[in-house]
């Protein structure tokens, strides 16, 4: 089949939204005699004129091939799936070889054979995916009708729904995650597929969903992603308490604070907040709510030793009855800024600047937390402020060595526990 192909005139793709190493990845790789594109996300967003968050190369240059082009900046990567990363600096760029789609089988085990241009535009999972541009003669290759459901703001799969579904479950999430972050309508019978198809996402691999979700909560998106997944169903499958909650009369709260980390991620980017946060967000309200009806609803006073024994054990529920599990170190963690928000803002209104609690290696991530919690409720403006001159003080005095960013508001903690990619630090 031809493709269509959209020629420079007829579309507006701005350039410098164009990553200028992904520009010379494929400039190099063409060079060397490859055929190279800019594929998947980076064009869908170029076309809508957003500016992408990574950028993915398909090439017929195989990795060893690639390897050969960029020597020591490349390093190859996976088993099932053969990449090359190419890296500047902190930033990697994704090299893949065309490769061809899964096969009439249902559920894919392994799919590592090389393809055409026009296969691999076909294994991928949307129409909006699936198209390549050519930056060297700013032409965008459509075999797919991706440009139409661009324009159209569609969702669609490539292919027929139900079987893409079932190759594989996660695609009904990335479904979701374009509805929530792009406000995409779906296709009707794309719609009626996943609905049929939900029951099918149990059979992904646990870590490729914890991935798609913890990365969707850190989009910008994550309160329209988790009100669609509540609603279709998924939130049930794979995070039952979270689903609980959500039926219950306090499920506003936990919005609240969703919606406080997509305006956080708007404005700062990803770099500020990170998934320990982010997992804080999503329990804490839970949390509150456990010490209201355990304790404070019994006129009880857990002193702290219970409140941290309630969020170890409050994250261990959420795990053993999850379809997932999140790292240790992440739930760990997580239960740490929970708990100690409660000695942040004592129930009992008595605050001590403790110094021990300040030397903490991780307390920064307790008061980027108190900092959220304060855009939710500004009554916490006062304490959170003290919260932090205290910080300022102890990194002046301590035996730390000063960081190089001593007027930043306190340090930043590039500690991503279980991030995939290299991010680009936004705001730095
Ligand atoms: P984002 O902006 O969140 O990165 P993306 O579409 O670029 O969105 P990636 O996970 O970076 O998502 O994937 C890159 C590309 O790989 C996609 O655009 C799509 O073409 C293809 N892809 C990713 N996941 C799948 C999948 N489960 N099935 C088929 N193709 C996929
Ligand atoms: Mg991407």
């Amino acid at each position: 089949m031809n493709p269509k192909i959209y020629v420079d005139s007829q579309h507006e793709i701005d350039h410098s939204l164009i990553d200028p190493d992904a520009l010379f990845v494929i400039t190099k790789l063409r060079e060397a005699g490859y055929s190279a594109y800019l594929v998947g996300g980076s064009v869908r967003d170029v076309i809508a004129k957003v500016k992408p968050k990574d950028f993915d190369i398909s090439t017929s240059a195989l990795p060893e091939q690639v390897k050969q082009v960029f020597k020591r900046n490349c390093l190859l990567i996976g088993r099932r799936f053969r990449l090359a990363h190419i890296r500047f600096g902190k930033k990697v760029i994704e090299v893949s070889t065309f490769r061809a789609g899964e096969n009439e089988g249902e559920l894919i085990l392994q799919d590592n054979e090389w393809g055409t241009p026009e296969e691999d535009a076909k294994r991928r999972d949307f129409t909006i995916n699936g198209l390549f541009y050519d930056p060297t003669n700013h032409s965008v290759i459509d075999y797919v009708g991706g440009w139409e459901d661009i324009h159209k703001k569609t969702l669609r799969t490539i292919g027929n729904p139900v079987m893409r579904f079932k190759q594989d479950p996660v695609r009904m999430i990335r479904l979701l995650k374009f509805c929530a972050r792009f406000g995409f309508k779906t296709d009707d019978e794309t719609m009626q597929a996943m609905l049929k198809c939900r029951e099918e996402i149990i059979k992904s691999a646990p870590a490729r969903i914890l991935e798609e979700f913890l990365r969707m909560l850190e989009s910008g998106s994550a309160a329209p992603f988790i009100q669609l997944m509540h609603q279709h169903g998924f939130l049930e499958t794979l995070f039952p308490a979270l689903a609980h909650f959500l039926d219950g009369p306090h499920a506003d709260k936990l919005y609240t604070y969703l919606k406080c980390a997509d305006r956080i991620h708007n404005q700062y980017g990803i770099a500020f907040i990170n998934r320990s946060i982010l997992t804080a967000c999503l329990l804490f309200p839970i949390y509150e709510q456990e010490l209201q009806t355990q304790y404070l609803d019994k006129n009880l006073m857990p002193h702290f030793g219970e409140i941290v024994l309630l969020a170890h054990s409050l994250l261990k529920g959420f795990e053993t009855s999850s379809f997932t599990h999140l790292t240790r170190r992440l739930s760990s963690t997580a239960a740490f800024i929970m708990a100690t928000q409660y000695r942040l803002t004592p129930l009992t209104g008595k605050i001590s600047y403790r110094n021990k609690l300040l030397h903490n290696k991780e307390f920064v991530l307790a008061l980027k937390f108190l900092d959220i919690r304060t855009l939710i409720n500004p009554k916490l403006a006062e304490t959170c402020n003290n919260w932090k001159k205290a910080y300022r003080a102890q990194e002046h005095h301590g035996d730390r060595t000063p960081h190089p960013h001593s007027n930043a508001p306190y340090r930043r903690h590039h500690h991503h526990p279980g991030g995939r990619r290299e991010r680009r630090h936004a705001g730095e």
